[in-house]
């Protein structure tokens, strides 16, 4: 049985697939067998097979029928939302009005650290090894503490964005009473964290501390105010929801915005990014997005289903601006990113043969790899996150987040090449092991750090006492009364916000 921890881990002879610094993007790179030498948190070298001295102290894994691959880096995820469900037949207009507006308010301290760690634990169970977390439950101090004490018993790396929120006291009409309280206590609770080690949540530095802000419009002195502030204590990312398609509320223009705010910088991350194609886009926000260096995280499973705007990833690497991939929540589709990668191919694929048969023409190849779809979920994910220095590929030097496949699964074992068989075929049952900062955190197929059965024991029991809570509401009426106000303002002129 190998040890829990052991500061030194040897990954002898396996088949490396990883996009490294400098490749370009939409190239495939060439896959080798390596030795991968980690010591303590870091990858100190990648070798040819069988070639590294063994240390004194280690722990070896042999991984000649192993594909070893970075972990994937979510670039938007609500990880507390593992607590939530039967959201997968929504659109975003009830998703807003039955858990923004709703159900977030009747969550509690405690169902939140089980959601929270439920959820962290379906993402290395999948490989995911980064999350940018876009924590909007943040309704009180506890919310948000227990969160963190969450993420960082699961193991799982994150950057733990604190959303400044506020949720309605009434739907009809729509009224946030008691924002400047609300806000008062998220704002003073980011400044505090932030004092905290430079905003390392955690002692190992794997959960540092983010900012959501979803203000619509975002052109009042307060914005620009707290902005500022917390980028002046060093917090980032910040993070923002972009939607356009047609269950947005409105088209918001936010990229310019932003930028006339004097707030659009290279650690603004948009989440979804739709509002770039909607059919009343600005087209100049592309440029305005690619000066700033600010980048764009797609979550194409619910986009697509529930209405945001289709997914714009590969059109943002056209145009040279950053992209990575995210699930957006667990409750709604999968917790893998192995869906994520494949729907954003896929979707593109689909554009390019019904743009070309609307012409009678056909394409002779596919031009957009497997592959380009593996880096959107690794490497391109670390660039969104402003971490690429550290993560999203294996190479010496960088942190060791690393997933070992089982080449020889039933899933796997007819593939030759890691990149196709990760974006098409692979699921959580082949990550095999997963190592977050040097650290075994799933071992031939289990969880270390916790026991499931026990957490999924809490969490069920947890997910029954939301639904109580949610049962005294007609989520339904409730909807209808949001639609109402909504058309209401339409008429007088007023467009609602997301
Ligand atoms: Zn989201």
């Amino acid at each position: 049985m190998p040890p829990k921890t052991c500061s030194t881990i040897l990954l002898r002879n396996g088949l490396l697939a990883t996009y490294s610094k400098g490749d370009d993007p939409l190239s495939v790179p060439a896959t080798r067998r390596v030795d991968v030498l980690i010591e303590d948190d870091r990858i100190v070298d990648v070798a040819e097979p069988n070639s590294l001295k063994l240390p004194q102290y280690y722990f070896v894994i042999d991984c000649s029928n192993k594909w070893i691959a970075p972990g994937f880096v979510d670039t938007h995820r609500h990880v507390w939302m593992s607590v939530v469900n039967d959201q997968e037949d929504w659109t975003l207009s009830e998703y807003l009005c039955k858990l923004s507006w709703t159900t977030a308010a009747l969550v509690t301290a405690e169902d939140v650290y089980l959601g929270q760690l439920a959820g962290c634990l379906q993402a290395i169970h999948g490989g995911t090894t980064t999350v940018v977390d876009h924590f909007h439950c943040a309704n009180s101090v506890d919310h948000i503490e227990q969160a963190i004490r969450a993420t960082d018993e699961s193991g799982l790396r994150s950057m733990f964005c604190i959303a400044r929120q506020s949720l309605p006291t009434s739907i009809d009409p729509l009224e946030f009473d008691d924002d400047e309280e609300v806000s008062k206590m998220q704002m003073d609770t980011i400044v505090r964290l932030s004092s905290r080690d430079k905003g390392r949540l955690t002692a190992d530095g794997r959960v540092t501390l983010g900012m959501a802000y979803d203000v619509q419009g975002i052109n009042s002195a307060e914005d620009t105010r707290i902005v500022s502030l917390v980028r002046s204590l060093g917090v980032r990312p910040i993070t923002a929801h972009y939607v356009g398609g047609p269950q947005a509320p409105a088209y918001s223009k936010k990229v310019r915005a932003w930028s006339e705010a004097g707030l659009l910088k290279d650690d603004v991350i948009f989440s979804h990014g739709s509002g770039l194609m909607h059919k009343r886009c600005d087209p100049d926000e592309w440029k305005l997005l690619k000066d700033a260096g600010a980048s764009i995280a797609s979550t194409p499973e619910d986009e697509l289903g529930m209405g945001h705007g289709n997914p714009v990833a590969y059109e943002a690497v056209r145009r040279g601006v950053k992209a990575g991939l995210g699930i957006d929540s667990a409750s709604i589709t999968s917790a893998e990113m192995f869906p994520a990668m494949r729907f954003a191919l896929q979707w593109e694929r689909g554009r390019m043969h019904e743009a070309l048969a609307k012409d009678d023409q056909a394409a002779r190849y596919n031009s957009l790899t497997a592959a380009s779809a593996f880096r959107l979920a690794t490497l391109g994910g670390a660039e969104v996150a402003g971490r690429s220095s550290d993560i999203g590929s294996i190479e010496a030097g960088k942190l060791a987040d690393i997933v070992l496949y089982n080449a020889e699964s039933i899933n796997l074992a007819h593939c030759h090449d890691p990149f196709k068989g990760i974006v098409f075929h692979a699921t959580a049952a082949d990550v095999e092991w997963v190592i977050i900062n040097g650290e075994i955190v799933k071992r031939e197929g289990n969880l270390v750090r916790k026991n499931w059965e026990e957490v999924a024991d809490a969490l069920r029991r947890s997910i029954r006492a939301v639904q109580e809570r949610v049962a005294q509401y007609d989520l339904d009426e409730r909807y209808a009364a949001a639609m109402k106000f909504k058309r209401d303002r339409a008429e007088d002129g007023v467009e609602a916000s997301d």
